[in-house]
């Protein structure tokens, strides 16, 4: 036998004094941060979730720090944070040995903490603004897509609604039509209906007076059998169109397993086969790589969600951001009249930014409407041949966050013949250009602030702020799909990565 010395391995030792476990922490620990800041913040909006009476609870400030310490070790699921309060060192300590079981870990998620999260929330960034390791007042914004928790085949798409509703009306016109002829050869019939708009009792009223028509006359079985198919399904199927119609609102797809995801090109697309999964479009607006609000939206253009990603930001810290940098994808007219309108400093770049940069860019599409030549006091623009373009009309355009933008029209005399047409334009007619003076004005503005030293700044910043964020969020800290369902549900979730995201970082910062 080699001469080897080994420790000591007694499980049976008494202690004369029981160690605790709190001396079992590291003095440095993320955990004891955790524990810190939220003994910190003021819990009285959580208290006021509970009613009172029957049985006693699980102190809320002590489940909030076991979820928060859970979602920064990277475990969503309820069933392993409770295995972890029974389980792990850290979490003992954080929970002060309590032992809650899954279903009140998630009933607390979902329920208790829904309408609280963004307020704790914004009370920790406060902490994190008072220890000088960020600003609220500059703001990098942007999105990514996180798939919901649904079935990716479970889909409702406002396109087929559309397909199916104007099949049954075209199907029940027919009926109604045929009815008429059969019946013509004796009486007098109806007025023809008008089937433009269907719904389930007007289906059901012609469905009858069509087998009234029909009784006792000689009509084809395909017909009966059609009408009885109708009959049996379509005031059925017209009254789910509505309800599906109703809960789609402004979108065109949801999932049945979570109505309030949307149907989205996520940015992960392991399959390579552009499929659409659903899913939620989150924004955030990061300072020095932490996360300063976040907003959970189910419109998946970045565009449209600026606005109430802001007015968050306000109901968050009662104020807009100074400064808000964004990339291209942020730069439309409404989103720069939101900023201005706010006093906010916009250093966001619009579509053709970078391609306006690129002088080969330039020389492939010359005659697109921005380079055509516009005299402001004749109110006129002119073609490339030199042609007076004069203004044929205006329109207003609503967007829909409502924005309304004012479009103007103006047309050349005549194209006809010209040497150039192949490639200037490929209307029918003479070449009408549709221009919004108001974004125009705005988009100058916003190219001079761009290429300002400041602007410069923000630019080469840009990529090192939000990105980083997310690429935390979903690589180091794997969270790739929400857990839970519904919107409410998962800005609660999402809520809580971002604390955890922050906690993580700070506990860095200090350690
Ligand atoms: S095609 Fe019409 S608009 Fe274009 S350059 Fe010729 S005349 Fe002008």
């Amino acid at each position: 036998m080699p001469n080897v010395v080994f420790k000591p391995y007694e499980q049976d030792q008494m202690y004369l004094l029981p160690p605790s476990i709190e001396e079992m922490i590291e003095a440095n620990h993320p955990v004891r941060v955790v524990n810190e800041v939220i003994e910190k913040i003021n819990i009285k909006p959580l208290l006021k979730m509970y009613k009172g009476g029957g049985t006693s609870s699980y102190n809320p400030k002590m489940l909030l720090k076991v979820l928060v310490y859970s979602y920064l070790k990277n475990i969503y699921s309820s069933r392993k944070i409770e295995e972890m309060t029974k389980e792990n060192i850290h979490m003992m300590w954080i929970s002060g040995m309590n032992k809650p079981d899954h279903h009140t870990i998630n009933r607390f998620r979902s329920e208790r903490l829904k309408k609280v999260l963004e307020e704790i929330f914004s009370q920790i960034v406060q902490l994190l603004v008072e220890a000088g390791e960020l600003s609220i007042q500059e703001v990098y914004v942007d999105g990514t897509k996180i798939e919901a928790n649904a079935n990716r085949y479970t889909f409702v798409w406002a396109n087929s609604i559309k397909r199916s509703k104007e099949r049954i009306r075209q199907q029940i016109n027919e009926l109604w039509k045929y009815a008429q002829k059969i019946a013509k050869e004796e009486e007098e019939q109806e007025e023809p209906e008008d089937f433009k708009e269907i719904d389930p009792e007007k289906i059901r009223q012609t469905i009858e007076k069509i087998d009234e028509l029909l009784k006792d006359k000689p009509a084809s079985k395909k017909i009966k059998q059609k009408l009885n198919y109708g009959k049996n399904n379509w005031p059925k199927n017209l009254q789910n169109y509505k309800r599906q119609e109703e809960t789609l609102g402004q979108r065109n797809s949801y999932s049945k397993t979570d109505e309030d995801a949307t149907f989205m090109r996520m940015k992960e697309d392991h399959m390579k086969n552009g499929q659409l999964k659903a899913g939620y479009n989150v924004q955030i607006s990061s300072n020095n790589q932490y996360i300063v609000n976040y907003s959970v939206h189910q419109r998946p253009t970045d565009t449209t969600t600026l606005p109430e990603h802001i007015e968050s930001h306000k109901e968050k810290y009662k104020q807009p951001p100074e400064v808000v940098i964004a990339d291209a994808g942020y730069g439309s007219e409404e989103n720069y009249q939101y900023m201005e309108d706010n006093n906010i400093e916009a250093y966001v770049k619009y579509n053709y930014f970078d391609k306006e940069k690129k002088k080969e860019r330039v020389d492939k599409k010359p005659f697109t409407t921005e380079k055509l030549y516009y005299n402001q006091q004749q109110d006129c623009y002119y073609c490339p041949m030199g042609q007076r373009m004069a203004k044929v009309g205006e329109r207003k355009k609503l967007s829909e966050n409502k924005y309304i933008r004012q479009m103007t029209f103006y047309q050349a005399i005549n194209c006809s013949g010209c040497p150039i047409r192949a490639v200037c334009h490929n209307q029918k007619t003479e070449r009408t250009i549709s221009v919004s003076h108001m974004g125009n004005y705005l988009k100058r503005k916003a190219k001079e602030k761009l290429e300002t030293d400041v602007g410069k700044y923000y630019r080469k910043k840009r990529p090192t702020e939000a990105e980083p964020v997310f690429g935390n969020i979903k690589q180091n800290k794997n969270f790739k799909r929400f857990y839970l369902r519904g919107i409410e549900k998962v800005k609660t979730e999402f809520g809580l990565i971002a604390l955890s995201h922050n906690l993580a970082k700070w506990a860095l910062a200090i350690g």
